[in-house]
C-alpha cells in the first residue's frame, strides 16, 4: 500500500489503510473492536513504523502504585474495568477513553482525562469508556487483546498477562482505599459485567469473560469474582 509514512498519524493511519474508526457516541469505548480488520490494518501500521507505535512517552508509574497526583480529590461511585483491544502499549488513542492503563509489564500509564472528569454529572472531556455509565466511575484498561476472538476464544497477538492482571489489582485496591469504594460486584467490576450487575445496556462488550494466561476461568461473573477476591485480599 502506498501511504506516506512521514505524515501518518495514529488516527490518519487507521483511516488511511481502509477501515472506519470506531463509533464513539456516548460510549467510546473501543474494547470491543475485534474484527479482523482491525488486527490486519494495526499490523500494516506497525510494520510501516518499522515495527513499533511512536510513543510520546507519556506519565508512567513504578508498577502497582498509583501515585498520589493522579487520584484527585472526587466523589467516585465505581471502577469499571476493560481492555482496550490494542496492542500492549497505550498509545495517545487508548489514553483518551481511560483514566488509568496498565501496559504488558504491569507498568501503569496515566490517561489523559482526570478521574475528577468523570464525577457525577460528567464534565467535557471526561473518559468515555462505558456506553452509558460513564459519569461516577473511573475507567481502568490493559493494554491488550487486539485481534482476539471471544468464541472460539484466541487472543491474539496480544494475550492479557498475568503481570497485567497482578498490576489491576493492585490499582483496584489503591483506587478503592483513595475513594472510599468498596469491592462489590456492582462498584468494582468488568464492563462485560455493566449490562447484568447495573441494567445498562453495553454492546457485546466481553471485556472480559475471559483471562488469556488463565483459560480455566470463563464467563464474566468467575473473571469479576476473581478480581475482587484478588483486590480484597490486599486490603
Ligand atoms: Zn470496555
Amino acid at each position: 500500500m502506498n501511504v506516506d509514512k512521514t505524515v501518518l498519524s495514529p488516527q490518519r493511519g487507521r483511516c488511511a489503510l481502509g477501515f472506519p474508526l470506531p463509533k464513539f457516541g456516548t460510549d467510546g469505548d473501543p474494547g470491543a473492536v475485534s474484527m479482523n480488520a482491525v488486527s490486519k490494518a494495526l499490523d500494516e501500521l506497525v510494520t510501516l513504523r518499522g515495527g513499533e507505535k511512536p510513543a510520546p512517552s507519556p506519565p508512567a508509574s513504578t508498577i502497582g502504585l498509583v501515585p498520589a497526583e493522579w487520584m484527585p480529590a472526587a466523589k467516585m461511585e465505581r471502577i469499571i474495568l476493560h481492555w482496550t483491544a490494542g496492542a500492549h502499549k497505550a498509545g495517545e488513542f487508548d489514553r483518551s477513553h481511560y483514566h488509568i492503563l496498565i501496559e504488558e509489564e504491569g507498568k501503569l500509564i496515566r490517561g489523559i482525562p482526570s478521574i475528577k472528569l468523570n464525577e457525577a454529572p460528567a464534565k467535557k472531556g471526561y473518559a468515555a469508556h462505558t456506553l452509558g455509565a460513564n459519569s461516577g466511575p473511573i475507567g481502568v484498561s490493559l493494554c491488550c487483546m487486539a485481534g482476539a476472538n471471544e468464541a472460539p476464544f484466541d487472543p491474539g497477538k496480544y494475550p492479557m498477562t498475568r503481570k497485567q492482571w497482578d498490576g489491576l489489582t493492585s490499582v483496584v485496591a489503591d483506587l478503592c482505599r483513595r475513594y472510599s469504594i468498596p469491592i462489590t460486584d456492582k462498584t468494582v467490576l468488568s464492563h462485560a459485567e455493566v449490562q447484568n450487575n447495573l441494567g445498562i445496556q453495553q454492546r457485546g462488550k466481553w471485556d472480559f469473560t475471559r483471562l488469556a494466561f488463565d483459560p480455566s476461568i470463563k464467563g464474566a461473573n468467575a473473571c469479576g469474582d476473581k478480581l475482587r477476591a484478588e483486590a480484597s485480599a490486599i486490603l
